[in-house]
């Protein structure tokens, strides 16, 4: 009766798993998407609870209190835009809880003198080997993003032999020890050199690369969760595990595509790191022009298509309530207002979308870089808020940039374009921007917010 009902609460919680997954690809319907996977979790957790094989609950409940206590204050107080490095920490998390099951799992069979069988084996090992390397990449993956390691790739000489040599042991090792489960100096060691091995693996990627490693090794904890599953004989390790490392593989994929990393080169990070940031050119001779929030006012209050472009600095200054009232306040002047969003915008996939979404700006008036790229050259106006290196022609024009070959938002094909921002500092890829030195191009200083309150009290007056 009582596997009878784990069972069904398992599959409960898998069917809630792939709705959630489902619904997280639609903006309107993300917030659902979220509760129904923490809905499937709570079933997943109640599941686990009543497991026979459980004989004494005080861990659990000290592990209850930790997270809690742990978990709660990243939920509510990290900022959005500390969010990359919060969400490489959580997967951290994730697969230390994998190896120290591994572990566990291996220890015990050991002490009770077990013969482990290959199979069993074998999921142990790749757990273990899996988890490790995740934990390290992950660690080192939010040391880059919250700056604390230095976001420059740390390379040395012969890197990527060592690394390819190390990987080779790794993989030996691993073989080694399914043919001898009982050889406990090599589990321990396999562990320890996973562990340095996804040091190695992250820190020759660059920080503008991160969040194509941070989905990636999102799928390496979902597939050291399913080997869990596979090890400890759990239906819902294995479902939920799978679910997590086939979508952090797609997201991987995807978001090298847009930014223009070749997906081998992620994976084998010090195989084809990105370049640092140098090259590109610089703006000796080149004017600015700026322009007055009455000015800038005036041009959007006649326009016909205004495309803004979000950006990291709009997280920055929270400027989305700010944006949409600006909006408005073109509709009402029978404007048309579209967004224009660039898939790595801000600081992980989707930011710009959670934002806009968070200030109600109906989703189907945003728009992804391939549906709005042709529409620019309609376009009065291209309103840059707080955006940089994902509207930057160097990724089209300059060979020597580090971005080039990263698709952009077209905004310098717009007739005017409108650059908000506080100073002439670079974006994320530390790089110069010659759209600001464009002719059509006026750079209205200041931070974004302010800037959008004022221009909404101005277009109202015009
Ligand atoms: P960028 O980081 O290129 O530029 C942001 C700009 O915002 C800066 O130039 C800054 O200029 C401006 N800014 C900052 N604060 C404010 C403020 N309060 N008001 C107005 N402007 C402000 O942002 P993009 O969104 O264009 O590009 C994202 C970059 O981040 C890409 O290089 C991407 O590869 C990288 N990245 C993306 C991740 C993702 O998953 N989305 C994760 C990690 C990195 P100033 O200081 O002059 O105001």
């Amino acid at each position: 009766m009582r596997e009878l009902f784990i069972q069904v609460v398992y599959l409960a919680a898998s069917v809630l798993f792939i709705l959630g997954l489902r619904s997280l690809t639609r903006p309107d319907l993300a917030r659902r998407g979220m509760q129904q996977a923490a809905l499937g979790m709570v079933l997943a957790i109640a599941g686990t609870l009543v497991n026979h094989t459980i004989v004494d609950y005080r861990w659990i409940a000290a592990g209850l209190v930790i997270g809690a206590v742990i978990g709660y204050p990243m939920g509510q107080w990290v900022p959005m835009t500390a969010m990359p490095q919060r969400i490489a920490l959580s997967l951290g998390f994730s697969a230390l809880a994998a190896t120290l099951v591994g572990v566990a799992e291996y220890y015990t069979e050991m002490h009770d003198g077990n013969v482990v069988a290959t199979a069993k084996m074998a999921a142990l090992g790749f757990e273990v080997l899996l988890g490790s390397i995740t934990v390290a990449g992950t660690l080192v993956a939010a040391g880059k993003l919250q700056e604390v390691l230095p976001s420059k790739p740390i390379t040395f000489p012969l890197q990527n032999l060592a690394n390819a040599l190390l990987f080779l042991v790794i993989l030996v090792m691993f073989g080694w020890l399914i043919a001898h489960p009982a050889a406990q100096v090599l589990f321990y060691s396999l562990l320890g050199l996973a562990f340095v091995f996804g040091v190695l693996l992250v820190i020759p990627i660059g920080g503008a690369d991160m969040p194509v490693v941070v989905a990636l090794l999102n799928s390496y904890s979902g597939l050291a969760a399913c080997a869990t599953g596979f090890a400890i004989g759990n239906v819902i390790l294995i479902v939920c595990g799978a679910l997590d490392g086939a979508s952090g593989f797609i997201l991987s994929i995807l978001m090298s595509k847009a930014m223009n990393r070749s997906f081998s080169n992620v994976l084998f990070g010090a195989f084809g790191s990105a370049p640092a940031a140098k090259g590109g050119k610089t703006s000796e001779g080149l004017t600015v022009r700026s322009i007055s929030v009455e000015d800038a006012a005036i041009q959007l209050a006649y326009a016909q298509l205004v495309i803004v472009i979000p950006g990291y600095g709009m997280a920055v200054a929270q400027a989305q309530h700010a944006v949409r009232e600006m909006a408005e306040q073109i509709e009402k002047r029978g404007g048309e207002v579209k967004y224009a969003i660039h898939p790595v915008a801000g600081r992980m996939p989707g930011h710009m979308n959670v934002l806009l979404a968070e200030a109600n700006i109906p989703y189907d008036k945003l728009y992804d870089m391939d549906e709005i790229n042709s529409e620019f050259e309609r376009a009065d106006i291209a309103l840059v808020i707080g955006a940089n290196d994902v509207v930057n022609p160097a990724a089209r024009t300059d060979p020597t940039s580090p971005i080039y070959g990263m698709p952009i938002l077209d905004a310098d094909k717009a007739r005017t374009i409108i650059v908000m921002k506080r100073s002439m500092g670079a974006g994320f890829a530390g790089i110069e921007n010659e759209l600001f030195y464009d002719a059509k191009t006026s750079m209205l200083f200041g931070d974004a917010k302010g800037s959008l309150t004022a221009l909404v009290g101005e277009i109202k007056n015009v």
